[in-house]
């Protein structure tokens, strides 16, 4: 049976410590403050946003909740962007994604100051990565690198496929297993034989958004599958982009869903803002 990489307890782990980190803050007299934006009322967002107001205040995080109307203007929005970037006391900006369609997602991305973009998603975050320099990192790659080093799993000099290259998984994902000296390939949709690709893979971390594509077809013997996918089966059963039942007896590890990757992005995102409040001081 492979080894399954509990996200759940890692990324339980990985509160714990931020959680005593931010009691020893405090105590220095550093708080850690998260402004989290919402325009409109979509459940799924309202779930996503409902969860890290949760997580902020296990782990002693204060959280600035701004819940606005769908009719919001991009000015308004860019200019409460702007009066948080000004606040010594807020740490971290997360304007919840998708924004309504009137709201140019790129532009209200690049409006919050990279020292408060605790999603990693600004361009300078990026780019910063991209060249190796300090920054922060999109939580769920970040998560998934936590994931890996917790599991006792080597990345160095390990064959490493993504499957999906979209900006706030597959392409920093590249970018991390590279940092870490992995040998990485990208496939995407233009990919002409997958399987062909993901089965040279030690590591292979499926990004495709597709519900249980990835069969073991795809997958060397003995290779470590990260799933990121998130999906709802025809029984409203959680399920990812890996047939979890037929990939799971082929590999070494693999990580389950729910409870693998999922757990993670929130656990990082903490650990951003925590980060970005430590280096400000
Ligand atoms: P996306 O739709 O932006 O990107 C999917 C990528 O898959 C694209 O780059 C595309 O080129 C590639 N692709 C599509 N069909 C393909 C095919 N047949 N062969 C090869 N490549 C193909 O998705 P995303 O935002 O990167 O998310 C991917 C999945 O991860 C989704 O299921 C999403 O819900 C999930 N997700 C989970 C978390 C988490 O916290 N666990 C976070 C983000 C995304």
């Amino acid at each position: 049976m492979p080894q399954i990489i509990n996200g759940k307890e890692i990324s339980a782990q990985i509160k714990e410590e931020l959680k005593d980190k931010v009691k020893a803050m405090k105590e220095d007299g550093i708080s850690v403050c998260l402004a989290v934006i919402q325009v409109g009322d979509d459940p799924a967002s309202s779930v996503y946003v409902g969860n890290k107001k949760k997580a902020c205040a296990y782990i002693g995080i204060t959280s600035l909740s701004y819940e606005l109307p769908e009719e919001t203007t991009q000015e308004e929005l860019l200019a409460l962007i702007g009066e948080l970037n000004k606040r010594k006391d807020v740490n971290g900006i997360l304007v919840q994604l998708p924004v309504p369609a009137h709201i140019d997602k790129d532009a209200v991305i690049r409006a919050i100051a990279p020292e408060k973009d605790v999603d990693g998603f600004h361009p300078q975050s990026v780019g910063a990565l991209c060249i190796g320099q300090e920054g922060f990192v999109s939580c769920t790659p970040a998560g998934i690198i936590q994931l890996l080093k917790r599991s006792g799993i080597e990345i160095a000099g390990k064959e490493c496929v993504i499957i999906g290259r979209s900006n706030i998984v597959g392409k920093p994902m590249a970018l991390l297993l590279l940092r870490e000296n992995g040998t990485v390939t990208v496939t995407h949709s233009g990919t002409k034989d997958l399987k062909e690709v993901t089965r040279r893979a030690d590591i292979l971390v499926a990004a495709v958004g597709k519900p249980k594509m990835i069969t073991r077809e795809y997958v060397k013997e003995g290779a470590v599958v990260i799933d990121v996918g998130i999906h709802r089966n025809e029984n409203n059963k959680l399920c990812g982009d890996v047939d979890y039942d037929d990939v799971a007896p082929v590999c070494s590890a693999i990580t389950p869903v729910p409870g693998g990757v999922g757990p993670m992005t929130i656990a990082m995102l903490m650990n951003n803002c925590v980060e970005s409040a430590a280096l400000r001081q």
